[in-house]
């Protein structure tokens, strides 16, 4: 562990003088923690291909931290209360990313993971035992199903989500769940125009305008991502989202 600590914590440190922040000791070294965790139970679960500490510290957890440079434009939040967002889902988080890191960044966040899985969830339970995080809920369901259930419609000031599907879909989950002047936050690779014109159609139905876009680049250790923020400017028709897998199979283009 000790090694792995050190080689992840150095190229962390490094990650945040890049994103301009410092963060307590004491979250760094729950970081750390809880890569070991996703490592040891990786064999098991194939939760990442990325394995290595550095590049676990760059791609999973700086890469997760850079999220929040797309609330730090000129101009937003309008107010720093803002943010951080008190409640925030994570829409097919995996192993947690980026929602858990978030959280070990903000504890004052009240986060919702949502995931699948079943395994995955089980791993993300034990994963906040052992952090002894609070505020963390778990969903092991479809975002279809959590976008359609009263207690998470329209209940969250943001909705994020990294690697889990093109934006026409994406929006499709993450726009129910955020509440009318909420954000949702899209986050993808360097070459976004052509989903960004494929999604014109789905940030109408669903209630949401495109109000900035972030881009990051942070060679050598990430390729180029580019951060979609959409605001939700009107509630979303109630026929939305649709039933679980309709979105993925027949996207609102
Ligand atoms: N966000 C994590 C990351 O960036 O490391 C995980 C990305 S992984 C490629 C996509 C995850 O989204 C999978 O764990 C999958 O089970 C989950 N997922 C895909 N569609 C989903 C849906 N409609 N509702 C909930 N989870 C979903």
């Amino acid at each position: 562990m000790k090694a792995f600590e050190l080689s992840f914590l150095q190229v962390l440190r490094e990650g945040l003088t890049w994103l301009g922040w410092t963060l307590p000791e004491a979250a760094l070294e729950a970081m750390a923690r809880y890569a070991w965790i996703v490592r040891e139970w990786n064999e098991r679960l194939n939760l990442t291909a990325i394995v290595e500490p550095e590049a676990m510290a760059a791609r999973h957890f700086v890469d997760s931290l850079s999220a929040l440079q797309a609330f730090r434009e000129p101009g937003w939040p309008p107010d720093p209360a803002d943010w951080p967002p008190r409640r925030l889902a994570d829409v097919g988080t995996g192993a947690g990313f980026p929602g858990l890191v978030l959280k070990l960044a903000w504890p004052a966040l009240e986060l919702a993971l949502i995931e699948a899985t079943g395994k995955k969830a089980r791993f993300l339970e034990t994963v906040v035992r052992s952090l002894g995080l609070e505020h963390v809920t778990i969903l092991a369901r479809r975002a279809e199903e959590v976008g359609q259930d009263p207690a998470h419609r329209e209940r969250y000031d943001g909705a994020i989500a990294r690697a889990v599907a093109d934006l026409p879909v994406l929006l499709e989950y993450l726009l129910p769940l955020v509440r009318v002047g909420g954000v949702a936050v899209a986050m993808k690779g360097a070459e976004v125009e052509e989903e960004i014109a494929a999604a014109r159609r789905a940030m109408d139905l669903f209630g949401g305008r495109l109000r900035d876009r972030c881009e990051l680049v942070w060679p050598p250790y990430l390729s180029p991502r580019t951060l979609l923020v959409f605001e939700k400017i009107a509630p979303t028709p109630a026929k939305y989202p649709r039933r679980p897998g309709i979105p993925e199979k027949r996207p609102l283009r």
